[in-house]
């Protein structure tokens, strides 16, 4: 069968690999459909692995964690839900079970984290085993929009990390796909939303899945644009969804006092802040990593309601046999690019 192999940084081959065989028990083998390419394949992509969790042995790698697939076989003993021939979305986390935050039900933040298409193989070729409590079916939702369920989880867990409330203004920092899932799954719970990006075309479509405020510009004028819209306040939640390390003393600018502040775009560089900010403001910060369970049925939930809108986030297509360049088109980000998708599907026998 064909793999994308990223073998090291900046080296995606085209391989014929072994098959994964038949599945052992509680495990799935998936014939993927539809592989999204996020920051974090390009982080480990351009071999930038200092902003992954964990420092390990990251080479050579199949990438792929957004994925839908067809389960093409079930082992002994899967869980009732998980059929052969369902459409399923992939959860791509595992954790230890044994760590701290592990034991307090957030594997999300367990310190040996291990994320398919990061740690383990993904979805970039035609089969894959997985254990079965990995796969959430997707009942009748198209293969793209089901690729989309992982990026939208993380929001639900940003959100959750949020605590935000219907009617509640939020500020969303970037307009790429985790902060357009952000602007979606905000307004779906009832939040008024402003977002901040400096592509004139992302803001467009922030305010078509529902934002009902954009801004863009100096430092200055983006805080007075925050400003105006909460009336002098300040916004009771901002999320940061950038990566861009400098955004951070931004969001505590425009945060209000006794606000909160949730950090899910990942950096390895650092930047300056004014750390009497914190306790003059008593503002709360909190970082996002993945999602859990519950958050990825949420995100089930939230694409299958929403799917028209999610949809209008698929901007670039490229085949399996193409997936260097899916990646090389986010890692050039030309303005026109949201969510660049790989279709797996269309290379399977
Ligand atoms: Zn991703
Ligand atoms: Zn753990």
């Amino acid at each position: 069968m064909l793999a994308a192999v990223t073998r090291s940084p900046g080296l995606m081959v085209l391989d014929e690999v072994g098959d994964p065989g038949p599945p052992g028990p509680q495990e799935v083998i998936l014939r993927p459909e539809v592989v999204g390419v996020c920051g974090s394949d390009l982080h480990l992509y351009s071999g930038d692995v200092g902003a992954l969790s964990g420092a390990r042995s990251f080479f050579p790698r199949v990438q792929g964690h957004e994925m839908s697939a067809v389960v093409e076989a079930t082992g002994q003993d899967c869980p009732g839900g998980v059929r052969t021939g369902d459409r399923v979305a992939v959860w791509p986390l595992r954790g230890c079970g044994r760590c701290y935050p592990c034991r307090v039900g957030r594997a999300n933040a367990c310190v040996s984290l291990e994320l398919v298409g990061i740690h383990r193989d993904g979805g970039l070729q035609q089969l894959l085993r997985l254990p079965a409590s990995q796969v959430f079916g997707i009942g009748d939702l198209d293969a793209e929009s089901g690729a989309f369920v992982e990026p939208m989880s993380v929001a639900v867990h940003a959100l959750a990390r949020a605590g935000i409330r219907s009617g509640q203004p939020v500020v969303v920092l970037g307009a790429g796909p985790i902060g357009l899932a952000t602007v979606l799954a905000a307004t779906a719970a009832g939040a008024n939303v402003l977002v901040t990006d400096p592509v004139a075309a992302r803001r467009e479509l922030a305010t078509r899945v529902g934002a009902s405020a954009v801004a863009w510009g100096s430092h200055e004028e983006q805080l007075a644009a925050v400003h105006d819209w909460t009336r002098g306040r300040g916004a009771p939640r901002v999320v940061d969804t950038t990566g861009d390390p400098a955004t951070l003393a931004q969001a505590t600018e425009m945060v209000c006092s006794a606000g909160r502040v949730v950090v899910v775009g990942m950096s390895a560089a650092a930047a300056p802040l004014r750390s009497g900010i914190f306790p003059e403001k008593e503002i709360d910060v909190a970082g996002s990593s993945c999602a859990t369970a519950d958050d990825f049925r949420a995100a089930v939930r939230l694409v299958q309601a929403h799917r028209d809108k999610v949809s209008l986030l698929f901007s670039h297509r490229f085949p399996l046999t193409r997936a260097r360049e899916a990646i090389e088109c986010v890692a050039n980000s030309p303005a026109e690019v949201v969510k660049v998708l790989v279709v797996v599907g269309d290379q399977a026998s």
